[in-house]
Order: C-alpha cells, then sequence, then structure tokens
C-alpha cells in the first residue's frame, strides 16, 4: 500500500502541488489524469523522492519515509541509505525508458538488485531470466537497449523494475513516446501486472486502457484533486464540468 498525505510542491513562487492526499491499497491501480501542466509527473517524482516536496508524508507498506527539512524549505530524506532502502521499494517507469545505454540487457536488470539489495549475481541473474520471459525478451538478454525498439526497452525498463520487487510501481506516461504500433506490447505487459494484483499508480493519456485496468481514477487540475473515483464514474459520469469537457476531448 502507499499512502500519501497533504503533499504540496512549489518551485520557487510556482505552487504546483497544492495538497494531495491519496492511498493505494495493495493490488489497487490507480490511473492519473489531468491537462499538460497539472502536477502529474511532479506529484510521481515526489512520492520518489525525485522532487522533494516541500511538505507532506509519504507512507509505503505502513512505514513512514522520514523526511528531514532541509534549509531550502525541502523536504529530503534522511541519509543516502535511507533514499535507497525506499525507492528500492517504489519501481519508477519513466517515458523515455532511462536504460543504460553502455550495459547489456541483463546488466541493466541486474544492477540495482545485486548493488542495493545485495543479492549474489546468480540469483540476480536468474530472476531477470525469469523477467526477461515474462516480459516476451528471453532473447535479448545479451542486446545492448540501442539495438531494441522502443516497445522492447520500456518492457525491459518494467523488467529493470520488477527485480526489486517493489512494493508499488509508479508509471508516468509509459507509452507517449512509443510508435502507436508498439503501445499495446506494453501495454498488455503492463494489463498482467495490474491482473496479478500490483499496486500501481499510473500516468497515461491511454483511456481505454486507463477505464480497463484501473480500480480508480484520479484527474488533476493544478495541482489538486478535481475528481476521484471508480472509473465509471469519472469517465462516465463526472462530477465536474471540467472533467467533462477533458474527457468529450480525449474519447
Ligand atoms: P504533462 O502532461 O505535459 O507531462 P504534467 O501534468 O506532468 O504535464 P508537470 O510536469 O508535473 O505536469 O508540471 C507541472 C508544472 O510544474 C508545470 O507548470 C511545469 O512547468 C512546472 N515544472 C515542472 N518541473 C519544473 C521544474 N523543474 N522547474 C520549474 N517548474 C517546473
Ligand atoms: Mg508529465
Amino acid at each position: 500500500a502507499l499512502e500519501l498525505v497533504d503533499i504540496h510542491k512549489s518551485y520557487d513562487d510556482l505552487q504546483v502541488i497544492k495538497g494531495i492526499s491519496l492511498k493505494a491499497n495493495d493490488g489497487d491501480v490507480i490511473s492519473i489524469l489531468g491537462s499538460s501542466g497539472s502536477g502529474k509527473s511532479t506529484l510521481l517524482r515526489c512520492i520518489n523522492l525525485l522532487e522533494r516536496p516541500n511538505a507532506g508524508r509519504i507512507i509505503v507498506a505502513g512505514e513512514e519515509l522520514a523526511l528531514k527539512p532541509g534549509k531550502d524549505g525541502y523536504l529530503g530524506a534522511a541519509s543516502r541509505a535511507q533514499l535507497e532502502a525506499m525507492r528500492s521499494r517504489i519501481g519508477f517507469v519513466f517515458q523515455s525508458f532511462n536504460l543504460w545505454p553502455h550495459k547489456t540487457i541483463l546488466d541493466n536488470i541486474i544492477e540495482a538488485p545485486m548493488r542495493v539489495l545485495k543479492q549474489p549475481r546468480s540469483q540476480a541473474v536468474a530472476r531477470a531470466e525469469e523477467l526477461l520471459a515474462r516480459v516476451g525478451l528471453a532473447d535479448k538478454r545479451n542486446a545492448y537497449p540501442g539495438n531494441l525498439s522502443g516497445g522492447q526497452q520500456q518492457r525491459i525498463a518494467i523488467a529493470r523494475a520488477l527485480a526489486m520487487d517493489p512494493q508499488v510501481l509508479l508509471f508516468d506516461e509509459p507509452t507517449s513516446a512509443l510508435d502507436p504500433e508498439l503501445v499495446n506490447e506494453v501495454l498488455s505487459v503492463m494489463r498482467s501486472l495490474a491482473e496479478e494484483g500490483r499496486t500501481m499508480l499510473i500516468v497515461t493519456h491511454e483511456m481505454r486502457f486507463a477505464r480497463d485496468v484501473s480500480s480508480q481514477v484520479v484527474f488533476l487540475h493544478q495541482g489538486q484533486i478535481e475528481e476521484i473515483g471508480s472509473p465509471e464514474q469519472v469517465f462516465d459520469n463526472p462530477k465536474s464540468e471540467r472533467v467533462r469537457d477533458f474527457m468529450s476531448s480525449h474519447l
């Protein structure tokens, strides 16, 4: 489970996240929608401390992250070790894959389990092979990211995140950088993760996918939750006029 309590984030004078609270129970799939600039990426990045929030609490699997106020007004992790421990429990899949270009696919996947979780190489490799099979790319273990299609790279990025056995997976527009014919191979991996009960927060513009897999849909507007509810409610019967307009222009 993941709980966010009253998260705030500003860049100088610009308030980007204005008090967001949200709870994902185990197995929940929460889709986050909203127009460009509404704060979707910033919210996800705050959860993983890729951005440091100004205020708020983050609780992963019942354990509150000990955020320490810095002299610049932002909260940070108490220590490097704490930051790594926390990040190892929250997987992040980026729009742009972010694989290490000079490492093989296998080395991309085993790096963090070996370095952060201190897994012996043989164990990390065995798990990586399982995950490569699961995303349908067992034959790519010795390839380099540059030799893979975007859809394949994104499936590797998902396998890399899964290798840490995270409590929660965050996805920031994982299919937005892909050619249209490659979108489905990534969505189908994500769909299988949802079906097996993974807890996920997904920023996406794939409306049909969001409607199918989500337990809850959150609509952000100017750094606040404009509406939250079941997919049926938010897609078919939104209370907010703004959400209704967004849906009618995105379906
Ligand atoms: P998109 O759909 O385009 O990805 P988004 O909902 O993810 O948009 P964010 O990227 O979270 O939006 O940005 C929210 C606001 O914060 C925007 O006004 C953006 O310009 C601003 N912002 C984001 N990152 C920074 C930064 N590093 N410095 C200053 N302002 C930023
Ligand atoms: Mg974004």
